[in-house]
This record gives structure tokens, sequence and C-alpha cells, in this order.
């Protein structure tokens, strides 16, 4: 087929320009992002050698090969893993599949922090190439195929692509250097530095990484010869003691073996002996992955039997709550050449899971007490994990179990993060119930005109504001034997004496004013579902609140997000009978100014809320006519 020059998808040329224009610190880690994606080749191609030895063509000495060129400024990484078909790269390296990609490319738009922080947690990949080549070549051939392909790009707007011939199986990338990467500090071209950097982020790579080394004789300083040696250690670092490893090398580890940018938040190695026998090492991400809440997000860890990869995205092992962790788990009790299939059924594999869940959990709970600022940190990257999986499994509640002593929310009193069990602690000694309201910050809530009678009487306030938060809660119910309330539904009281008094004496207003509460709910028709008077506001007229069940305000706002418009919330408008607004009301009752008046007072009650009415320019009008009269 001939040479042909296609564009790369839109989005991948944003990424593109990106990478090429910022400034990047550490301009080295393309390496070790070429050499990630050479190790996968090859595990790739092993896996499937397990079912098909014929996939290796009697060759399964595996090896990646660096070979910088001072005289053609270019470096080489070879590989001999599973090689790509002309569709595959066309797919791989000129589109970005990840479903974040919009989203990620959106955030950087708006966004002050540094470009680099936010493409480390989208990860680059392959095009980190273009921070230190202005062309790269790439020719690959598919283990078992006859034919090549050779892909090139100067990572502006194209490639092109083109049929080749290649020797052996495997990916071949040369990276014509840019000029300042050919000499000076940051030499790409030069043997010991390239040397010096595999050890550095790739010693524990499991293939061998090898270069070409100048030996001079001994004898005669005239002959040289080259000799192949292997760079990495190959020693994977989890086999190693927990005492000899320096947290630098932990650090080295994630980063190369899971394509982190950052060093992870959290770090667990764990060696367990006895009836089942296993390794893991895991790690909590600083930064949540863009993609993490996708659908197409792939989470799991590693599998490895006696140190022999096996798979890649087990997703057996940990629960869906813990998509966030990433790591890998080697055990001498599994067979090598196992199948998801047979892995989803394994004993094994379910005990090594649950045994690490716990020991997460166990760790999890230590970060709370001890090192308050870092359980932060974790809860702002994962929390609405934790939350989405109580949700998910509200039928069943042991998630809720596992996990009700792990969430924490901001509240009134404290200005800062609680526990629900430190909640309780600071509750009222004739309180039974945990209040809770919801809206999308802080200033909303604290604004809502029935936080003034909460405050009066010194009750803490729960404050959701993820929209997550409050389906969390429909799910957990209670806590510690005491109910979640909503200071937004109908069904909200408190139970003090004083309250108690106040509820009577508005019992007795709704009977005198019956009439007129019934005319402003057949006046406002559907919009709400009922009209009251309240006790609960102190200097505010009026506010909207939901049904005791179903969605509340908050919620629906969340389903229309997600374009499901039929869950609607029950609306119910109550008045406070104290305002000099209901002297008014009474006042134009039976007057032509009546259906006006109910509809700018079931307006205001909706702008509290932060929901704009539909029949704003309306609205506007009639407070116009208002000032006027
Ligand atoms: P990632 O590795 O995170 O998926 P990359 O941009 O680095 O993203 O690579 C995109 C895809 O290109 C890889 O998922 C893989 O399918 C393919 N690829 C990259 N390098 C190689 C290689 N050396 N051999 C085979 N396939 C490769």
């Amino acid at each position: 087929m001939s040479k042909e020059t296609l564009e790369f998808q839109a989005e991948t040329k944003r990424l593109l320009d990106l990478v090429i224009n910022s400034i990047y610190t550490n301009k080295e880690i393309f390496l070790r992002e070429l050499i990630s994606n050479a190790s996968d080749a090859i595990d790739k191609l092993h896996f499937e050698s397990l079912t098909n030895q014929d996939i290796l063509e009697g060759n399964s000495d595996y090896e990646i090969f660096i070979l910088p060129d001072a005289d053609s400024k270019t470096i080489t990484i070879s590989d001999n893993g599973i090689g790509m078909t002309r569709e595959e790269v066309i797919s791989n390296i000129g589109t970005i599949a990840k479903s974040g990609t919009k989203a990620f490319l959106e955030q950087l738009k708006d966004s002050g922090e540094s470009n680099e922080e936010l493409i480390g947690q989208f990860g680059v990949g392959f095009y980190s190439a273009f921070i230190v080549a202005d062309k790269v070549t790439l020719i690959t051939r598919k283990a078992g195929q006859q034919s090549a392909v050779k892909w090139e790009s100067d990572g502006t707007g194209e490639f092109t692509i083109e049929e080749s011939e290649k020797e052996s199986r495997g990916t071949t990338i040369t990276l014509h250097l840019k000029k300042e990467f050919t000499e000076g500090e940051d030499n790409f071209t030069d043997t010991r530095d390239i040397e010096r950097l595999i050890k550095k982020y790739s010693d524990y790579i499991r293939y061998p990484i090898k270069m070409n080394f100048e030996v001079t004789d001994k004898d005669n300083k005239d002959n040289k010869t080259i000799e192949v040696r292997t760079v990495n250690s190959m020693q994977p670092l989890w086999t190693k003691n927990k005492s000899d490893i320096k947290q630098e090398e932990y650090n080295e580890f994630f980063k190369q073996q899971f394509h982190e940018w950052e060093e992870p938040l959290e770090i667990y190695h764990t060696k367990a002996e006895g009836t089942i026998e296993y390794t893991a090492l895991l790690c909590i991400p600083k930064k949540a992955s863009v993609d993490l809440y996708y659908s197409n997000y792939e989470p799991g860890l590693q599998l490895y039997s006696r140190h022999v990869f096996i798979m890649d995205k087990c997703k057996d092992f940990l629960p869906d709550y813990m998509r966030f962790m990433k790591g890998l788990v080697d055990s001498p009790d599994l067979p090598l050449n196992i199948s998801r299939e047979i892995l989803q059924q394994s004993r094994e594999v379910k005990k090594i899971g649950k045994a690490l869940e716990k020991n997460i959990l166990k760790q999890l709970t230590k970060l709370l007490q001890n090192d308050r600022p870092k359980y932060e940190q974790f809860w702002h990257e994962y929390g609405k994990s934790f939350k989405i999986g109580i949700y998910n499994d509200i039928y069943n509640r042991s998630v809720a179990d596992d996990l009700k002593d792990l969430l924490i929310f901001k509240t009134s009193s404290e200005g800062k993060f609680s526990t629900l069990s430190e909640y309780v602690t600071r509750m009222k000694p004739d309180q039974d119930k945990i209040y809770y309201a919801a809206a999308k910050d802080t200033a909303t809530i604290e604004k809502l005109p029935q936080m003034e009678l909460l405050k009066d009487r010194g009750i803490e306030v729960v404050y959701l504001l993820d929209p997550v938060d409050e389906f969390t809660f429909e799910a957990l119910h209670e806590y510690d034997g005491k109910h979640f309330q909503s200071i937004s539904r109908e069904d909200f009281k408190l139970d003090d004496e004083q309250s108690k008094a106040e509820q009577k004496q508005v019992e007795d207003l709704t009977k005198d004013n019956e009439t007129i509460l019934k005319d402003v709910k057949e006046t406002l028709k559907d919009k709400v579902s009922d009209v009251k008077l309240t006790s609960q506001l102190k200097s505010g007229a009026v506010c909207l609140v939901t049904g005791a069940h179903g969605p509340s305000l908050s919620m629906e706002k969340t389903f229309e997000a997600m374009n499901n418009p039929f869950f609607k919330a029950s609306k119910i408008l109550e008045i406070n009978p104290n305002h000099p607004l209901f002297g008014k009301l009474k006042e134009a009752h039976g007057t032509d100014n009546f259906a006006s008046f109910c509809d700018l007072m079931y307006c205001q009650a909706l702008l509290i809320e932060g929901i704009l009415p539909d029949n704003h320019v309306e609205l506007a009008n009639k407070i116009a006519d208002l000032m006027t009269k």
C-alpha cells in the first residue's frame, strides 16, 4: 500500500500541542514512558503465548533495546513484544481512546493549575516523545504477521503511514532529537547518561533493557569493541524486604509501572504467608485519574505468579468502590495460565481480595485518626468513590457498614470536615436526629432561611455539597441509631419544648387561615403540592421544602443534569405567619393582586434555593409593577 498522510484526531492535536509547548521540568520522563510501553507490549505477547506458542516464532528471549546515537542525533527504543497492525497504529497512536479526554482538555482550558500537573493526571504516554523529538519514526510488525508498518510524524497536525519491512516482531521507535537534547546537560545521545536514566526510572522492568557499550582492550587502547549489556537489575521491587526499600524506590516504581506522574499518596506493601501466600504492592495515586468515574475506565490490579506477569487490570481482587487503587498481587498459589473466567471463580483470589480490602480500610482508618490533612486530601480525590459505593450497595448494606466511619463532611459548627461519629458526640442531649442540608456550596446552605432557627438553637447541620451525598444518606438511612433528617423536607421539626410550643401556635393559625392557604395553593396550581404555615422560619418570609419521601430539590437538579427530567421533587411552599408579608398576603386576598402576590412568593422561595423560575421575565415585570405601585 502506498504512503498515506492522515490527520490526528482533533483532541490528539490539542494534546500534542500542549506537550510540545509545555515547559517540562522533567524532560527525561519520555524514556520511562516508552520503556513502559515496550514492557507492556512484551507482557501482552507473553500472555498470548500462554495459549498460543506459535506466536513466539521460536523466540522467547524478550528484550528491550535502547540505542542512543550521537551521529544521527537520535535515540531508538526497540522491543520484541506484540507489535501493532496498521489499523492498531492508526487507532492507538492517532487517537485518544480515554473517555475523560474531553473533560480533561476543558479542565486545562480554565484551570489555574500548571498544565504539567494536569497532564500528569491524564498521562501522555507515547506522546511524551514529542517533548524531546521534532520527528518520531515508528516501525512495527505484529507478532505472527508478515508485513510491517512505518508511522512518522513531527507531532504537529499529521502523520504518515506506509508499508515497511521489519525482520523481527515488535516495535522500534526512533526519536529525532531536538538540537537542545543532543548536547550539554540534557544529552540523550550519551550512553552513560541514558544508562543512568534507565537505572533511575526503569530498574525493575522485568525484561532486560540492553544497550551497547564500547570496551577498550586493556592491552591495546586502539582496539575497541562493542559489548551488549543489560542495564536494569530486573529484580521485582516487591520481592525485596520492606526494610531494604527506600521511599524513593517505591515512588519511582509506581511511576514506571503504573504511568504515575507524581509519587503516590499512600503505599501499602504486604506479604502474607499461611494458608495462602501472596505479596501485594498497592498505592493510592495522589490524583484521581480524570476518567475514574467514566464507564470505560478499567480498574484492577496486575497479577503475577512467582514474579511472572499473568495479566493486567484484574478486577476480582478489590470492590468497585476501591477502583482508584493501583498495584499488583504476586502469588505462587495461582496457576500461570489462568483465564479471566477461572479467576472470577477462584477461591484464592477471593481470599486475597478480602484480606487486601480489609487491610486498606484499616490503613485508611489509621490515616483518618493520625493525619487528618492527608486524609482530607484522599477524601477530596476519592470520597465520591466511597459514597457511590454505599449507594450502589443500598440493599445489602455491607459496604455501608464498612465505610460509614470513613465518611467525612463539612458541618455548620466546625467549618471543617467531621466524621459522623464526631458529629454525634457534639449532639445536644435531647437531639435524636442528624440534621443535614444539601446544596452546591456552603454559602447557599448558610443562607437557607431554615438555618437561622438551627443556629439559634445551637444545632449542628451536616453540609452535603456533592450531588451524590444525599443519595448516600438515603442509602445509609441512619448512623449509630440516629436517623438523618433533611432540613429542607416537610417532616423537619425540632423536638425541644420551645419548638413544640411554636408548632402548636402555628397549628392554630393554620386552622384560622385555612381558606387563604387553600386559595394560594389553587392559584399556584401544579407548581406546588401544598402550601403551609411553618414555625421553622425566623426572619425569612417563605421557603420551599420537599415531601418527606421521593427526590429532594437538589436530587431533582442532579437528575436533570443527567437528562432524566422525570424524577421531580414534590414542592411545598412554607410561609412564616409571623412575617409582615403574611399580613400583606391576607390583605391581598380577594383582590386582583392576589395571583401576582402568590406567584411572587413562590418565585422568592425558588430563588432562595438557587433555582431560576421558568417565567423569570414575567417575574421581573411583576417586581417592577409592584415597585411602581
Ligand atoms: P497508554 O500506554 O497509556 O495506553 P500510550 O499513548 O503510551 O498510552 O500508548 C497508546 C497505545 O499504543 C498503547 O495502549 C498500546 O496499545 C500502543 N503502543 C504504544 N507503544 C507500543 C509498543 N511499543 N508496542 C505495541 N503497542 C504499543
